[in-house]
């Protein structure tokens, strides 16, 4: 498909989510603004004493987070899931209300005790240690009888919900396979049984053979990953973070894997906040095996990276309208938005101003 093959109205298939995008970037051949912001959105405050996740300092509910080094992982005070939640009574329940239990546990990680950093500005030396932490926490939760599935993600900026500046992510272990990754779960399960081969692995060779070509999709790269805007990308600025390797989750990861994986993450949040100079916000988080003692074979670890920006520091995307009553719709094409994010300095603008 060439380029010019683009520019028209179209729809593409996500085949990981069984899921249609309506492409019409027709609708961005206006001429781009440029528009940067002038507040960074970055503080300088490195110690907020009213951060309930910074070192020494009281939590709601009377706990106290210690003074720690480098990563600090506590259960959720006020966590959505509980380990002991009982059956619900549902018999003698109408057929169409359907409930079941669902136990777990939630998490919140503090990636680093300085208030002001973030997954971009933090030395990779730390981020690896917020990686080995993460590994941790799928190892452990996921060894729960109970637990089936162990989501890690992290929340950035107001404009996502976070609640607080303080760099910090979440994890939450569930007894049920949640819907996402339930959805990839059988779509990666059923192109093995198919082609015999890994639905990811084969997605990875397609975009780097496309890359050869005149259509790249990648946003950066190291040894052992590949960023993308992904071929059916929603949000305007989505990237998908594969493994190069076949890895099922981190718990396949050697030491070198996590060190890459380290890198590919500062590297790709870098762009992302060099795009508009601001702290980009999005949601982020793992897709991995299920931990419901099944092997999954099929299961090819990667990230997703969900960013609502648009055209500047402050205007988004909204799902409404035909999105939520048909299906998701995009302006500017995968293509271009993965050309201008490559362009990006690799150094993150602060750094460079400073
Ligand atoms: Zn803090
Ligand atoms: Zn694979
Ligand atoms: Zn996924």
């Amino acid at each position: 498909m060439s380029e010019a093959a683009f520019q028209s109205p179209h729809r593409r298939y996500n085949p990981l989510r069984k899921q249609w995008v309506l492409v019409s970037p027709h609708r961005t051949q206006r001429p781009w603004q440029g528009e940067v912001n002038t507040a960074s959105g970055f503080s300088d405050i490195h110690y907020d004493p009213a951060c309930y996740l910074c070192p020494g300092n009281e939590r709601a509910g009377g706990a106290r987070t210690p003074v720690y080094e480098n990563t600090y992982v506590f259960d959720n005070d006020y966590a959505a899931l509980l380990p002991d939640s009982p059956a619900p009574e549902t018999e003698g329940w109408p057929l169409l209300l359907k409930a079941e239990r669902e136990r777990g546990l939630c998490r919140v990680l503090c990636f680093h005790p300085d208030h002001s950093l973030t997954l971009a500005r933090m030395e990779p030396d730390d981020l690896r240690l917020v990686v080995d932490a993460w590994a941790k926490q799928y190892a452990e939760l996921g060894a729960k009888p109970e637990i089936g599935h162990v989501q890690i993600f992290e929340n950035r900026g107001a404009m996502m919900g976070a609640s607080n500046p303080h760099p910090h992510g979440q994890i939450w272990a569930t007894e049920h396979v949640p819907d996402e990754p339930a959805l990839e779960t059988a779509s990666q399960l059923e192109y093995r049984q198919q082609h015999g081969s890994c639905l990811l692995c084969d997605y990875l060779k397609v975009e780097q053979d496309a890359a050869s070509g005149s259509t790249s999709r990648i946003v950066c790269e190291n040894e052992g990953f590949l960023a993308v805007v992904p071929w059916w990308a929603v949000w305007p600025f989505e990237t998908l973070v594969l493994a190069k390797a076949h890895l099922r989750s981190l718990a396949d990861f050697n030491d070198e894997q996590k060190t890459q994986l380290a890198d590919i993450l500062k590297q790709t949040t870098t762009r992302y906040d060099n795009l508009f100079s601001t702290s980009f916000p999005y949601t982020m988080g793992f897709h991995q095996s299920p931990t419901d003692n099944a092997a999954h074979d099929e299961w090819h670890f990667h990230a997703h990276f969900y960013p609502p920006l648009l055209r500047s520091a402050t205007v988004r995307k909204f799902m409404v309208g035909f999105e939520l009553l048909g299906m998701p719709q995009r302006d500017i094409t995968p293509e271009s938005a993965a050309e201008r994010l490559r362009a990006l300095p690799e150094e993150h603008f602060t750094v460079k101003s400073s």
